[in-house]
């Protein structure tokens, strides 16, 4: 199996099955529950190799079955080798990309869903900081910053959903100078949900445009 699906696309396809799960759980209608099917189809088939026999099982099963939250994840599972995967960094590759920070804390990969990130984020609990590795035109880029303490809610500016935010504080030193700059966004504290929350990496392109270390002329 060749993986395929973006991992945007990976988490666009789980929130429309779980909106049809929600839709079977709450109508009884058989007319709505048709018409919700087929608009989900619409959305997710496209984005579906559906020259793979597990593709076709998936839609095949969507179709037949009365969903519940637990069919729907053993129906979703056998698609995660159709993913293509957040690559799994080493410790040199992460200290490369953040050259400036000593004793970089590392990244708990055990507990990562790969095939849900766009992005790599994780906290410095003790330094209050946060750190993200997120593609930016062709290449990996590491950002940096300091994580406000307090949690609000509010919108976050990568996966562009209400919850659990805080304001993050990217620290960019521009070469040479030694002048700081600092931005302010707010964005998810936890960072895995954030990943499982962002369908469209357009917002994330647009942070990273905002924050990447620049370099002054
Ligand atoms: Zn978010």
């Amino acid at each position: 199996m060749k993986p395929t699906i973006t991992t945007y696309q990976y988490n666009y396809i789980t929130q429309q099955v779980d909106d049809l799960v929600s839709a079977e759980l709450s109508v009884n209608d058989k007319q709505v529950l048709a018409a919700v099917l087929a608009k989900i189809l619409d959305r997710i088939t496209p984005l579906l190799p559906m020259d793979e026999p597990v593709a076709q099982t998936f839609v095949t099963q969507l179709r037949a079955e009365r969903l519940t939250r637990a069919k729907a994840a053993k129906l979703i599972a056998p698609l995660v080798p159709l993913v293509i995967p957040f690559p799994q960094l080493t410790s040199k590759q992460l200290e490369k990309l953040f050259r400036k920070v000593k004793k970089l804390k590392q990244p708990s990969w055990s507990a990562m869903h790969l095939h849900e990130m766009t992005y790599l984020g994780w906290n410095d609990g003790g330094s209050q900081k946060k750190y993200l590795v997120a593609p930016y035109q062709g290449r990996l880029i590491g950002i940096q910053g300091e994580l406000a303490p307090q949690t609000v809610k509010g919108v976050c500016a990568i996966c562009q959903t209400i919850g659990n935010v805080a304001l993050f504080l990217s620290t960019t030193k521009s070469s040479g100078l030694g002048t700081y700059t600092k931005k302010g966004n707010y964005i998810c504290r936890d960072s895995a949900q954030c990943n499982r929350q962002l369908t469209d990496p357009q917002p994330l392109a647009d942070f990273l445009t905002v924050v990447r270390p620049q370099r002054k002329k």
